[in-house]
């Protein structure tokens, strides 16, 4: 087929090829330079309980700013980094950074301040032997109480191999922490064995949630996944709720928190706490924007 397109198809392949690979190394160095440079930063995004319409919990999420190419995506260079395993540094990072930043908001705003911090960890953190000591030193160094913090882990990556990665799960969970399964739904695990897993909040993907609207099989998963959730224990946050009508089919479903553009994006330190501690009941608020604009 290749041949068929002609000799000047080879060349621009060639040469895309030869950008892609460059671009590649070129981010690899950067990403080593980054940290001594300062050039990572947190955004926080809240978790809003559907309920009562208050903010409880805030998700950390980091953000990269190259010097010459700007803002780079964690979805971008997070497998880079797991690939060259800067990802130790990174994460070290942002666990002791978001930690640091949550015990001062709890200190200055006490129980304004959301009480939940959640961070990512991805397939080469959770393999680090190390990990579960880390984790222990950076909730003592910042004296949080460890069931304030949950650490978040795709559904894919357990499932990717559950015989190492549930040990793994149990032995961080020892110390109090709650470990949260991210992007349920895209991982193919079967609900029988959901209870095998140790695990105290399921975050329901927003590919469920943008669906749920229109098409009914994705309603009624979504009422499943709920009950079975609720028969385990677990609490549940969905993802990605992007329009009143999927906040409002969620809290007739039951669902207990929710997370998603239509509450906030990604806010900055500044932008997040200047909202701890208003009496805004998030829910509403939203909907009632959410009708003001459209
Ligand atoms: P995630 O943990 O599933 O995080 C949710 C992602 O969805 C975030 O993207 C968030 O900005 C985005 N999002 C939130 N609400 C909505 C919505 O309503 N609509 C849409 N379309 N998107 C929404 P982000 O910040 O780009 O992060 C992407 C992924 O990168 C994360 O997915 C997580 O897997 C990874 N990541 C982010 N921060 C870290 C980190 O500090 N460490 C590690 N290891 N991974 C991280
Ligand atoms: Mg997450
Ligand atoms: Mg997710
Ligand atoms: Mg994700």
């Amino acid at each position: 087929k290749a041949k068929a397109a002609g000799h000047g198809s080879y060349l621009i392949f060639d040469q895309t090829m030869r950008e892609k690979a460059q671009y590649r190394l070129q981010l690899e160095g950067d990403l080593r330079t980054a940290i001594s440079q300062n050039e990572f930063s947190l955004f926080y995004q809240p978790i809003v309980s559907l309920e009562s319409g208050k903010l409880e919990g805030l998700e950390a999420l980091v953000r990269w700013t190259h010097p010459d190419r700007g803002l780079i995506s964690p979805d971008d260079f997070i497998p880079v980094a797991e690939e060259t395993g800067l990802i130790g540094a990174i994460g070290q990072w942002c666990l002791d950074a978001a930690c640091q930043q949550f015990a001062e908001w709890r200190q200055t705003f006490g129980d304004d301040a959301p009480g939940f911090l959640h961070v990512n960890v991805s397939r080469r953190q959770l393999l680090d032997p190390n990990l579960a000591k880390l984790v222990e030193q950076v909730i003592q160094k910042h004296a949080i109480p460890p069931e304030h913090l949950h650490l978040e882990v795709t559904e894919s990556l357990i499932m990717e191999d559950q015989k190492t990665f549930i040990p793994i799960l149990k032995k961080l969970r020892k110390s109090g922490i709650k470990i949260d399964m991210d992007d349920f739904g895209t991982g193919h695990s079967s609900l029988s064995c959901l209870h095998e897993f140790p695990l105290d909040v399921l975050k329901i993907d927003r590919s469920f949630v943008m669906n749920a609207k229109h098409v009914r099989d994705y309603a009624a998963l979504l009422q499943a996944i709920l009950t079975l959730a609720d028969n385990l224990e677990l609490q549940v946050v969905a993802e990605g709720i992007t329009d009143s009508e999927q906040l409002i089919l969620l809290q007739a479903l039951g669902c207990e928190y929710g997370q998603g553009y239509l509450f906030s994006e990604p806010c900055t330190t500044e932008e997040i706490q200047s909202l701890f501690g208003s009496q805004i009941d998030w829910t509403q608020n939203s909907s009632e924007m959410q009708t003001a604009t459209t």
